[in-house]
């Protein structure tokens, strides 16, 4: 089946019903308006031809009928002979006495008058090229009275307008086109989008929105897939993340498992070997990195473990309150050390309620830890909690470097750091914590301003 555009399913049918209803409404009415006015013309001649014949004007020359109303007469014998006639332009074959007869229809009229018993009739004539209505009487006799009257200035009034009518039905119908065209471009340009957008959406591209042009259904329609795109990418997104966090967490408890027995019993002998007294300062330094090393290699593991440890929360109803503050306590001297100012807005009005406090004390650690090396040549960490409706937010806000938008995206992705020394599992770990919390976790972040982390979990009592 051949397939149509939906501009042209609209303009289409329009057109052709405008083109048929532009050009037949005038010619019926010019048909109309020739035909009413032929029976006027009709009726006012037969009227003149009656006071003629009454006041016996018939006998009058013919000159003078003709001078009186503009007529044309003529007057043929019982044998069509033409007798008498005002219209002296005919060619000359049509003045020949058979050929005007039979143009006149001469026989035909006067049978049809006298079978008829009637003394006048009237007939639409062309002679010499020229449209005559033409009245006959039949006088004494058996002659033919004709009264010729001219029908070429209405004929040529009836074409004018009809050219008129068409030539207006024409520039009609280009303006319906026209303006038809706009309107269904206007429709279909925004489908078009639409549809384009919808094939670069199922080849996989999630990132992009589709321009909202018009504000109709079609941009109701937009917004709509716009937010079904945005959510598509959101579910992908935490898909792939959840895959890659169970993926990462069976992978980190095996090599946190293996890694930990040989690290404490290098960490062991190399503090054994430190004691000797016959050590060189360079040995002894070598040690002391070697120990450094192990000691961060410790806390790799220790995030691994953190990480990967199994999803059960050891509920119990705390205050938030302290749970933060003894975070911030045991980190006070540290951040005093960076030269970054602590301020504290803690919400009054959080009742204590269940949940896992030493899991969220990591996470919040965690956060801080990030905050104050988001800020090397100091700065201020604003700490705040406040209630919105059944959760319970916290929120860190630094005036740090920032994250770069294309950071952003990869932030809970387990590894992910930009840190020579990190191991990007601390905000790994913190999604851990607030999604077996039933909680989430949001980031917003302007490079060289500062990053804001919320932390929004249900207040269970
Ligand atoms: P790590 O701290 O080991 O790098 P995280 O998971 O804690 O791993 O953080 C991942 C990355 O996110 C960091 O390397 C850093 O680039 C960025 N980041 C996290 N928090 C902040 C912050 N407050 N300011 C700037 N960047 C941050
Ligand atoms: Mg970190």
């Amino acid at each position: 089946m051949r397939r149509y555009s939906i501009q042209t399913k609209i303009v289409l049918p329009f057109l052709l019903l405008f083109a048929l209803v532009s050009i037949f409404v005038p010619l019926i009415t010019v048909e109309l308006f020739a035909w009413k006015y032929d029976e006027q013309f009709t009726r006012e001649t037969q009227g003149w031809l009656n006071v003629i014949i009454e006041t016996g004007f018939i006998r009058e020359p013919i000159e003078n009928i003709k001078q009186a109303y503009s007529v044309e007469v003529m007057i043929f014998g019982k044998d069509y002979t033409l007798n008498a006639s005002t219209l002296t332009t005919l060619p000359d074959v049509e003045h020949n006495r058979t050929y005007l007869a039979e143009k006149l229809h001469l026989a035909q009229i006067k049978q049809n008058l006298e079978s008829a018993g009637e003394s006048h009739i009237t007939r639409d004539v062309t002679l010499g090229g020229k449209p005559y209505k033409v009245f006959y009487h039949i006088m004494p006799l058996g002659r033919l009275y004709c009264m010729l009257r001219p029908m070429e200035q209405i004929a040529e009034a009836r074409r004018t307008l009809t050219l008129y009518m068409l030539g207006l039905a024409i520039l009609v119908i280009g303006l319906v086109a026209f303006i038809s065209h706009r309107i269904g471009k206007n429709l279909t340009e925004p489908i078009k989008d639409l549809v384009g957008f919808t094939e670069q959406v199922a080849d996989g591209n999630l990132d992009d929105q589709c321009e909202i042009k018009t504000q109709d259904e079609i941009g109701d329609l937009t917004i709509a897939f716009n937010q079904m795109t945005q959510e598509l990418k959101q579910s992908r997104n935490k898909l792939i993340q959840a895959e890659r966090l169970a993926t990462a967490g069976k992978m980190s408890a095996s090599f946190a498992h293996e890694i930990r027995n040989p690290l404490s019993s290098m960490r062991m002998l190399s503090q054994m070997l430190l004691q000797k007294p016959e050590l060189t300062d360079d040995q002894t330094k070598s040690l002391q990195y070697i120990l450094e090393e192990i000691g961060r290699i410790d806390t790799i593991v220790k995030g691994l473990m953190d990480f990967a440890r199994p999803a059960s929360l050891n509920l119990n109803s705390h205050s938030l309150d302290t749970t933060l503050q003894s975070v911030l306590s045991l980190m006070e001297a540290n951040l005093t050390h960076h030269q970054i100012r602590l301020v504290i807005d803690f919400s009054p009005n959080i009742p204590e309620f269940n949940f896992d406090a030493d899991k969220l004390k990591q996470a919040f650690m965690n956060i801080v830890l990030n905050a104050m090396e988001a800020m090397p040549q100091g700065g201020t960490l604003t700490v705040s909690t406040f209630q919105q409706e059944d959760n319970v937010c916290i929120r860190l806000t630094d005036t740090g470097v920032g994250i770069s938008a294309e950071d952003i995206e990869h932030l809970f992705e387990p590894f992910f750091t930009r840190k020579d020394k990190g191991t990007g599992l601390g905000l790994a770990n913190v999604k851990r914590v607030l999604d077996e919390h039933g909680g989430t976790v949001e980031i917003e972040s302007t490079l060289g301003e500062g990053t804001t982390v919320m932390l929004c979990f249900p207040l269970r009592k």
